[in-house]
């Protein structure tokens, strides 16, 4: 990799560190103060923990410093076991805070900068409700209403202001409003409410307050009684701004705090919503916060990721303004490099078949390297290899298609740290493979097509395999539909097998490449006693890919590439204004066929792209699905390659699109279709039929499923029926499954509900 020149920052520059820069320049400020500032509803996700890089990093660049702010102005939502697990994941993340401190340690304070607001004129106490105060505010396009008691005076708004506090209102009676102007173009200058009254427990105050401050008014006095000089956060504020700027001018001196907005992280094929997170936990959908299929960092920590692997791909998102979809993949690929060097190689079977010896058994004890040759690590632990082994039945074919580079009959092929061995026999039993023979094959006599990897049959120990994939199938799930047919139903997948002696004795902390499977460690929540590996990430990208496509041996190792944001989208945050004329061309062209600003923008800045979209039109295809493929699904199998290194083309592409858009497969088919095609391109249609993945049209086969999933499940249907109607996602997830990604999950859906209304 080419020597990063600010390999020794956290943060790489960006447009808020330029702000800090001209602020420092100007003698704004002469040092940085940031804060993080969760409210203690939910526990953090890989949003927030981006969100946290950004302010505990850019603070540690400049030798500033960090608090640690809980923005608890709501009681209705809070709750302190929420406190102790934010506390323990910024603690995970490796960052220290300055000081930690509660909005709510401000309540005091805040009243009395409510009560100089008063005294300057610039707040008054009116008796609308919310309600009214929403209808009152006029449109875009005209003013305000005022109400009479704009024009209290101040002796009579202190009173009633008082009076609140005293609890002398009833809730939603009265609240204190900001007095600013009611036909600001900003909707929330039109007099914000600033106070509200509600007789709500508080976790840490208690009763001691009826009136609570807002946001609005909390968070940009606390920045500035904490003497916070960048308070950063995320695009929805953008237009609080202006209240912030106006409320820290009135009531501070300078040097006085300023906001920067940045764009959030949205992560594919997941939720980064506090409340949709929740929702997935209440429902049943996942087993608790930490399911390891969860975003949260509490799940990152029990699949196994490393705090740093969190931050480099904190570093690697970067900082923008433009809200884009960040590929999963970029989040797997900083977990493989942070794992490469720590993680012994070790074996395990996932999926075991015997593998018996035909003529004499190799039966050795070998030493056997922990690494490969190009990580820079060292140590060995010897492998026993007897008379019997369990070999992976994937590695097993009776009929090899073209390219097998694993056991077939005739094959040969080398056991992993042993010797070579030709494929004898194979024992199918109903369609499937149950066993393998082999024979030794003399070293000078043989060439191997590959190497499989194996466990001692006498040694091996067995172990469950937890297989973590993405939870939701589609990119970006459509959160209106009912959860449970968003999810991905192989989002956890699991197996029996064996692992070497070796991983089974490791310490708890110690993660292991299995080779071939990925990147695993003991599931820390599994059951006392019980053997669980959970698998941390893949090997490689493309979980929904088929195993048609047989793994390449290694020969020599690849040069690192290391996958960066850029190379799924272009992220530059002024992008629209940087374009060069020709692809300014390319992004009014791109307008024109209907894309909106931000997928028009992404593709123009690659005329291929551009290219391959207007292709799709001329082939009476609409841009949006084209754009969408480009920039959301292929990604996902472009492993960072740009598109002029993939072996397909345009042409392919579009005849792709033309199976989806003509409906002959659905999404999930197509994306399975993409993962081959775009480094083996040929027919769409024809590779369509070989891998069997037409639609299904017809609804016999559909209903018989239903009636089968049904029939196999009384209790869940029994459930179901007493109101657990969350279970249609499941009987919907089976049927699909049963399918195997063919069905429209729509049509499933619908005679889901005709069978469970019979
Ligand atoms: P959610 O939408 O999940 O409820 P939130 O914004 O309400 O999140 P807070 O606890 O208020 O959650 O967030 C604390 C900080 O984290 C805020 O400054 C917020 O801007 C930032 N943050 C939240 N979600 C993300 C995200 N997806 N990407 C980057 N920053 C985020
Ligand atoms: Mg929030």
């Amino acid at each position: 990799m080419a020597t990063d020149p600010n390999a020794d920052r956290e943060v790489a520059p960006n447009f808020i560190t330029q702000h800090i820069d001209q602020d420092l320049k100007a003698g704004r400020f002469d040092t940085v103060v940031t804060r993080f500032p969760p409210e203690p509803n939910g526990y953090l996700h890989i949003g927030h923990a981006t969100a946290i890089c950004l302010d505990f990093g850019v603070a540690n660049d400049y030798q500033g410093e960090t608090n640690l702010r809980f923005d608890d102005t709501n009681p209705t939502t809070e709750d302190p076991r929420f406190v102790d697990a934010i506390e323990q994941d910024v603690a995970w993340l490796g960052f220290s805070w300055k000081r930690k401190r509660f909005a709510s340690d401000y309540f005091e304070t805040l009243f009395g900068l409510a009560v100089r607001l008063i005294e300057m004129g610039d707040a008054y106490v009116d008796d609308r409700s919310l309600e009214e105060i929403r209808e009152t505010r006029g449109t875009v396009t005209t003013p305000g209403v005022a109400s009479a008691a704009r024009d209290r005076s101040v002796e009579e708004n202190l009173t009633l202001f008082h009076k609140m506090r005293a609890g002398e209102f009833p809730d939603g009676s009265h609240v204190l409003r900001a007095k600013i102007d009611l036909a600001s173009p900003n909707m929330i200058m039109r007099d914000p409410v600033l106070y509200r009254i509600r007789r709500a427990h508080h976790y840490r105050t208690g009763d001691a307050w009826p009136i609570y401050p807002l946001y609005d008014f909390a968070h940009p006095l606390s920045d500035a009684l904490e003497g916070v000089t960048h308070s950063l956060c995320t695009l929805e504020f953008e237009n609080n701004r202006e209240i912030y700027d106006w409320l820290v001018a009135r009531l501070f001196d300078p040097p006085r705090p300023r906001q920067i907005e940045f764009a959030r992280l949205n992560l594919a094929h997941t939720v980064v919503s506090k409340r949709q997170l929740l929702r997935l936990v209440e429902d049943g959908h996942v087993r608790g916060w930490d399911d390891p299929r969860m975003p949260t960092l509490a799940a990152l920590r029990r699949r196994g990721i490393r705090p740093s692997a969190v931050r480099e791909f904190a570093r690697r998102v970067g900082i923008t303004k433009t809200n884009a979809s960040t590929p999963v993949e970029l989040l797997d690929s900083a977990v493989r490099d942070d794992l490469n060097e720590v993680a012994p190689r070790t074996m395990a079977v996932l999926d075991p078949i015997p593998l018996r010896f035909e003529g004499p058994a190799p039966a050795a004890t070998l030493e056997a390297s922990l690494w490969p040759h190009d990580v820079p690590m060292e140590g060995s632990r010897s492998l026993s290899m007897g008379d019997r082994l369990w070999v992976e039945r994937d590695d097993v074919a009776v009929d090899a298609p073209k390219g097998w580079k694993r056991l077939a009959p005739g094959a040969v092929v080398r056991l992993r740290h042993g010797p070579l061995v030709r494929c004898t026999d194979v024992e199918v039993r109903d369609d499937r493979v149950e066993g393998v023979t082999v024979e030794v094959v003399p070293e000078a006599e043989g060439k191997p097509q590959g190497v499989i990897h194996w466990v001692d049959h006498a040694t091996g120990i067995p172990a469950v395999f937890h297989l973590v994939n993405p939870l939701f199938q589609d990119a970006q799930p459509d959160l209106s539909q009912p959860l449970g047919e968003l999810i991905n139903p192989d989002s956890l997948q699991v197996r029996s097998g064996f692992v070497e002696p070796y991983a089974a004795v490791q310490d708890a902390d110690v993660r292991f490449q299995f080779e071939r499977q990925g990147y695993f460690w003991k599931d820390p929540g599994a059951p006392e006693g019980d053997l669980v590996f959970v698998r941390i990430v893949t090997l490689k990208d493309g979980w929904q890919k088929r195993t048609r496509q047989v793994e390449p041996v290694r020969t020599q190792p690849k040069p690192k590439k290391t996958p960066q944001a850029s190379d799924f989208v272009d992220r530059t945050p002024d992008m629209v204004a940087s374009l060069t004329p020709e692809a300014r061309k390319r992004f009014e062209a791109l307008q024109a066929e209907g894309l909106d600003d931000a997928d028009a923008v992404r593709l123009a800045g690659d005329d291929q792209l551009a290219g391959w979209v207007q292709d799709a039109v001329a082939a009476g295809l609409p841009a949006a699905l084209a754009a969408n493929w480009l920039l959301n699904e292929l990604p996902r199998v472009q492993q960072g390659r740009p598109l002029g290194e993939l072996a397909w083309d345009s042409g392919t592409f579009t005849n792709l699109l033309k199976l989806l858009h003509e409906d002959r497969v659905t999404a999930a088919a197509a994306r399975q279709m993409l993962g081959v095609l775009v480094d083996d391109p040929q027919d769409p249609a024809v590779l369509m039929q070989d891998l069997g993945l037409e639609k299904l049209g017809d609804d016999a086969a559909l209903k018989a499923w239903v009636t089968e999933v049904l029939a196999e499940h009384p209790d869940r249907v029994e459930a179901f029926k007493g109101g657990k109607t969350g279970l249609r996602g499941f009987f919907v997830g089976q049927v699909m499954q049963r399918s195997q990604g063919r069905a429209d999950a729509k049509r499933v859906g619908e005679l889901v509900d005709e069978a469970l209304a019979s």
